[in-house]
C-alpha cells in the first residue's frame, strides 16, 4: 500500500472538505510497474458530483480581487516545487514513467500556475480606443462561471495544471474528474492547496469513479457552463453530444497522430536525439508523441542505423530504479494496442529493426514494452493510421516535399508535428502547409505554458497556455458608455 504524507485522505474533495464515496465500491489504484495494489478509492457518481457542483455554484457567487489570485497561483506554483520528490513519486507508482521524468512533470505543472500569475493582468478591463457609436467603450473579460475539468492518466499533474491554473486566475470554481487510473496525483495536488492556501469552499472540488455519470451530470448542467476536457476524440465526441442542449462551451484537447518529417539537409544526430526524446517520454504515451517518422530516401539508411544503434542502449523498468530510460505502459490494453501495431506491421512487409518480435512477448508477465523500430512503414499499416500510444518507431520513405505533407496531413488530427531541416525557406514551405497546431522545426520539443497548445481538426477546439489559455475561461463583456 502506498504511504505518503501527501496522502492522508485517499478521498473526493467538496465545499473545502474531504469527502468519501456515498455507496461501498471501490476501484483498486494499480502500480502498472509490478501489479501491486497501492490502494483503493471510493467510487462517486450522480449524486457526489451533484453536490460539488452546487459547492461550486454557491463559491460562484462572489468575487474574488486579482491580487488574491495571483497569490493563490503563486502558492501553488511553490508549493509543487516543493514537495516535486514526492508528488513525483506518487506519479512514478500510479503511472509508471521514471521518478526523475515525473519530478520533471511536476515542474511544468507548477510552470503554469506561475505563467498565469505573471500574466493574470490581462484580464484587466480594456477601454478601446475608438469612439465607436458615440460611445467609450470597455471590455469586461469576466469569468465563465463553474467549469468541469475532465483530465487523462498521460500527465497526471500536468494535465489539470493546464486548466486549473487559469480556472483560479479568471476566478472560476471547478469540479475536477481526474482518471481512474491515476487518481492519486490529484488527490496530492488538493491536498496541497487544502492544507496551504484558504481558498473559498467550493472553489475546487474533486470527484472521482464513475466517468459516464460524472460527464454527464457536467455536461448536462446548466450550473457548468465550460467544460475543459483532456482525452480522446471518442469521449471528447461523447461530450460535445451531452453538451450540446446546454449550448455549453467545450476546451477539448484530443487525441493525436504526429508525423516527425527528417528532410535529406537535416542535422541527423540531432534529429535522432530529438525523436529519442519525444517519442519515448511517458513510454511513447502522450498526445504529441511522433507517431509516424518520414524520413527522405537518401538519408533513410543512415538515418535508421543511427537510430537503431540509440536504441538498442535503452534501458527499460520499474520507474524507481535508477537508470531507467523508460517505464511500463500504464495497463494491459495499453500493452495489447502495441503488441497488436506492431505484428500488423509486420504482417504487412514492415522489417523489425530493434525491439521483440511479438511472438516472443507475453503481456501476461509484465506491461514493460521494449522500444521498437520497424522499417518499410505504409499508410496500409494501422500504426500510421491510428494513435499507437506507446514505443513504436515505423519508419516510412518519402520523395519529395508535396508528397510528405500530403501523407503528413492525411489524418483526421491535427496536434502535433515535427520537421527536421536546415533549410529556412524549404522548412516554412512545409510547416506552412501541415495542419497541425503544433510544429516543432529542428527540435522534438512539446507545449509550454507560454504559448498556445491546441489541435486543429479532430484533435480539439480551443487552446490550452499562452493569453489563450487564460482568455479560454472568460467571456468579453463589452461596455458601451454614452453618458
Ligand atoms: P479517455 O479515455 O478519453 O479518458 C480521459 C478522461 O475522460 C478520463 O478521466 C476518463 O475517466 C474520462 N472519461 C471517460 N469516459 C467519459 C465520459 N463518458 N464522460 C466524461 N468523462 C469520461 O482518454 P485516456 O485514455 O485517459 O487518454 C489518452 C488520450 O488522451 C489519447 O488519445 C491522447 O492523445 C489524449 N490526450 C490529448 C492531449 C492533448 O493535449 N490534446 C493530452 C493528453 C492526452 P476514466 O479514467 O474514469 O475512464
Amino acid at each position: 500500500m502506498i504511504d505518503s504524507h501527501l496522502l492522508t485522505n485517499i478521498a473526493g474533495y467538496v465545499d473545502g472538505n474531504w469527502c468519501q464515496a456515498d455507496g461501498n465500491q471501490t476501484e483498486p489504484v494499480i502500480n502498472p510497474a509490478n501489479g501491486e495494489t497501492l490502494t483503493e478509492f471510493g467510487v462517486m457518481g450522480s449524486a457526489e458530483t451533484e453536490r460539488a457542483v452546487a459547492a461550486a455554484k454557491r463559491a460562484n457567487q462572489n468575487r474574488r480581487d486579482l491580487q488574491t489570485r495571483r497569490q493563490w497561483l503563486k502558492d501553488i506554483g511553490d508549493a509543487l516545487r516543493a514537495e516535486k520528490r514526492e508528488i513525483g513519486r506518487v506519479l512514478c507508482l500510479e503511472h509508471g514513467k521514471p521518478w526523475p521524468e515525473a519530478q520533471g512533470e511536476v515542474e511544468y505543472a507548477a510552470s503554469f500556475f506561475d505563467y498565469f500569475a505573471e500574466i493574470i493582468d490581462e484580464l484587466e478591463p480594456e477601454t478601446l480606443p475608438e469612439n465607436a457609436k458615440g460611445c467609450s467603450w470597455t471590455i469586461y473579460h469576466r469569468p465563465i462561471g463553474v467549469a468541469g475539468l475532465i483530465t487523462p492518466w498521460n500527465f497526471p499533474i500536468g494535465m489539470i495544471a493546464k486548466k486549473l491554473a487559469p480556472a483560479l486566475a479568471a476566478d472560476c470554481p471547478s469540479v475536477i474528474k481526474p482518471a481512474n487510473e491515476t487518481p492519486l496525483t490529484t488527490i496530492t495536488l488538493m491536498q496541497l492547496i487544502h492544507e496551504r492556501l484558504d481558498l473559498p469552499s467550493g472553489m475546487v472540488n474533486l470527484v472521482m469513479g464513475k466517468s459516464s455519470e460524472i460527464g454527464k451530470i457536467l455536461t448536462e448542467s446548466p450550473d457548468v457552463p465550460m467544460i475543459s476536457f483532456t482525452g480522446s476524440t471518442e469521449v471528447g465526441r461523447t461530450l460535445i453530444d451531452q453538451g450540446k442542449t446546454q449550448v455549453k462551451k467545450m476546451g477539448l484537447e484530443l487525441g493525436g497522430n504526429a508525423p516527425f518529417i527528417v528532410c535529406n539537409d537535416a542535422d541527423l544526430d540531432a534529429a535522432v536525439d530529438n525523436l529519442i526524446a519525444n517519442k519515448f517520454r511517458g513510454s511513447g504515451q502522450t498526445c504529441v508523441c511522433a507517431n509516424r517518422i518520414y524520413v527522405q530516401n537518401d538519408v533513410y539508411q543512415e538515418f535508421t542505423n543511427k537510430l537503431v544503434a540509440k536504441i538498442k542502449t535503452m534501458r527499460v523498468g520499474d520507474g524507481m530504479d535508477d537508470n531507467v530510460d523508460m517505464g511500463p505502459l500504464i495497463n494491459r490494453n495499453g500493452f495489447d494496442k502495441v503488441h497488436e501495431h506492431v505484428a500488423d506491421a509486420l504482417s504487412k512487409g514492415a522489417t523489425l529493426e530493434a525491439g521483440q518480435h511479438p511472438d516472443e512477448l507475453s503481456s501476461e508477465r509484465s506491461l514493460l514494452y521494449p522500444p521498437t523500430v520497424v522499417s518499410g512503414a505504409t499508410h496500409a499499416m494501422r500504426c500510421t493510421q491510428e494513435e499507437t500510444f506507446g514505443p513504436l518507431v515505423p519508419l516510412i520513405r518519402f520523395e519529395t516535399d508535396q508528397e510528405v505533407v500530403e501523407a503528413s496531413n492525411d489524418t483526421e488530427f491535427g496536434l502535433a508535428s515535427y520537421v527536421f531541416c536546415q533549410d529556412t525557406d524549404r522548412a516554412h514551405g512545409i510547416i506552412s502547409r501541415l495542419s497541425f497546431g503544433h510544429c516543432g522545426w529542428n527540435t522534438g520539443t512539446g507545449p509550454t505554458a507560454h504559448a498556445p497548445f491546441g489541435g486543429m481538426k479532430q484533435s480539439g477546439i480551443g487552446r490550452e497556455g499562452g493569453r489563450d489559455g487564460l482568455i479560454e475561461f472568460t467571456e468579453a463583456q463589452s461596455v458601451p458608455n454614452g453618458g
